[in-house]
């Protein structure tokens, strides 16, 4: 029997970046992946295809909507080819997977192909698709099994017509009217790609705005934005029923006031959040406590009921992002390997890549006055910078809030262009504790949209931006 110092289940963002941190500390790693390819969501059918077509549409919505402006004249009519488009999509997705597999290798870590179970807390079964298994032998298990999309317990997901985020990475077709149920991040960002190509696109919020989570100013500046661009926006609204009818869907949902709205489409999304993934797992086999929510129960080492087992990313509490699970990743490999590992989890960035693009990190607005704390608010429009007006992305704003006494940086909320990377500048000034006033004296390249970020600092400092 083949035995290992550390077993991962799961090859997502959370599981690939721990296998390769365990390796690098020298532990005998193996990593478990059920499908062909590793990656998980993220690579296969989350962040990564979901930009790349975000990127295609981003280009057909300049070449119709902006390129005459900007002087280029193109001759013929401009048209969209769904298939290429999807086409170039898997082999960005092919490049990617293909990538960790490479990293897997270089750093000497056995792949095997199957579902993991665990048959007690230091053995996993791997069970192939031909159903044969093999039993390995493992000192730690980290369980990394992420998430699969979550639906409404009325709706069923056929996966042609009343789809979940995954086939609508696939479409075969431009919808005509794409309905899509649930206003997050998700539902916007794949939202925006159809709308684009000319899909009328509809949402259907449960809450009083989309993107919920995040500081209300955006969600208002979002909305403004979207339905500028033509997406229909029903928040308040609870969807009651979602019916096919051939090529037809169907949604009905009611609103404040119990009045009901019917909305006929050709497609429907349904992207009301993800839920944790433990199938065929066999947690309880190894003594692992999975609570009520369906995710893996951890402690503050991430560590489960068992000793030697621990998980992280989706499967487990906290943001269902990229991102935190390979932070998670990291923090266990080194908590393995002895060391004292730290995440601060208030300096998770979050980010809706729509364009205009949505960043975040810190404390919202929302979440400071409900803590009773006083705090200061400077923002800047990027319409006021010459960077935004010489590229026409003159949408959104960034806003810093600092505490009212100490000027220490407690949220940074952005929404405009190339947020998605401006925000990165935001977690390190916070992860040094810096105050208002020290991003504003830090120098920042003129022109780019970061200057936007020195002057809502100069904002929230002393209420002196220099170009407002
Ligand atoms: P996953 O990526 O879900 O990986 C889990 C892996 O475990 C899967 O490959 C699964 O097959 C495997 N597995 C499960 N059970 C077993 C088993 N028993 N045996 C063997 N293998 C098993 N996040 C961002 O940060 N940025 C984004 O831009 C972003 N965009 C997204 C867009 C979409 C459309 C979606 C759906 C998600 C997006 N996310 C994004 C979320 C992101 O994909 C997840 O947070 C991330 O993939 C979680 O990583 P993970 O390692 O925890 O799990």
């Amino acid at each position: 029997m083949s035995s290992f110092d550390v077993v991962v289940i799961g090859s997502g963002p959370g599981g690939y970046v721990s296998a390769i941190r365990c390796a690098q500390l020298g532990f005998n790693t193996a990593i478990i992946e059920k499908y062909p390819t590793l990656g998980g969501t993220c690579l296969n059918v989350g962040c990564i295809p979901s930009k790349a077509l975000l990127d295609s549409s981003h280009h057909y919505h300049d070449a119709t909507k902006h390129f005459t402006e900007h002087g280029i004249d193109i001759a013929g009519e401009i048209k969209v080819n769904l298939e290429q488009m999807i086409a170039r999509k898997q082999g960005v997705v092919d490049q990617n997977v293909s990538g960790v597999k490479y990293l897997m290798d270089k750093n000497k870590i056995t792949v095997l192909e199957g579902v993991g179970s665990f048959e007690d807390a230091t053995h996993v079964k791997v069970t192939k698709n031909d159903g044969s298994s093999e039993t390995i032998e493992a000192k730690n298990v980290i369980i990394a099994t992420g998430s699969k999309p979550a639906t409404l317990p009325f709706i069923e997901i056929d996966k042609e017509r009343i789809i979940t985020s995954t086939e609508a990475l696939k479409m075969k077709e431009v919808p005509k009217h794409l309905v899509i149920i649930g206003g997050g991040v998700i539902g916007l960002e794949l939202g925006q790609v159809y709308l684009r190509l000319g899909a009328k696109v509809s949402v259907i919020e449960y809450l009083d705005r989309i993107i919920p989570g995040m500081d209300a100013s955006l969600s208002k500046e979002l909305t403004k934005v979207l339905k500028k661009q033509g997406m229909k926006f029903y928040t308040k609204h609870k969807v009651k029923s979602v019916a096919r009818n051939g090529d037809e869907v169907k949604v009905e949902a009611e609103n404040a006031k119990g009045e009901t709205i019917t909305l006929d489409g050709d497609y429907a999304l349904v992207s009301v959040g993800r839920r944790a993934f433990t199938e065929g797992l066999d947690a309880e086999k190894a003594g692992v406590t999975i609570n009520d929510k369906g995710m893996v129960e951890v402690n503050e080492h991430l560590q489960t009921s068992a000793s030697n087992i621990y998980a992280i990313g989706d499967v487990v509490r906290g943001a269902m992002l990229a991102h935190k699970a390979e932070e998670e990743g990291v923090f266990v490999a080194e908590t393995l390997a002895g060391q004292k590992p730290h995440i601060d989890y208030n300096l998770i960035p979050g980010v809706v890549y729509t364009w205009p693009e949505v960043a975040a990190v810190g404390k919202t607005e929302e979440e400071l006055k409900e803590a009773g704390v006083e705090y200061k608010s400077g923002s800047f429009p990027f319409k006021a910078l010459g960077r935004s007006r010489a590229s026409m992305d003159t949408d959104g704003f960034v806003k810093i809030l600092a505490d009212a006494k100490t000027d220490e940086v407690l949220g940074v909320h952005m929404i405009g262009a190339r947020t998605a990377d401006l925000i990165a500048e935001a977690v390190t000034a916070m992860e040094f504790r810096a105050s208002a006033e020290d991003i504003s004296r830090m120098s920042h390249a003129h022109p780019t949209y970061a200057e936007g970020v020195k002057e809502a600092a100069l904002a929230a400092t002393d209420n002196r931006p220099i170009h407002m």
